[in-house]
């Protein structure tokens, strides 16, 4: 039997920060997924102010 792609795609362990791998507070805005605490240090390179 085949397994839906979209299903093990949706599954646990999909919500975590690309950075760090923590799962708290993620900000998933412009795809970037990352929990708030790595934000603060991609935003600047992304044009983005002081999150919060
Ligand atoms: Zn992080």
């Amino acid at each position: 039997m085949m397994v839906r792609l979209e299903e093990r795609m949706k599954g646990k362990g999909t919500r975590r920060c690309r950075i760090c791998g923590g799962s708290r507070a993620l900000i998933r805005a412009h795809g970037l997924r990352v929990c708030r605490r790595c934000f603060r240090e991609v935003a600047p390179e992304l044009g983005f102010k002081q999150y919060g």
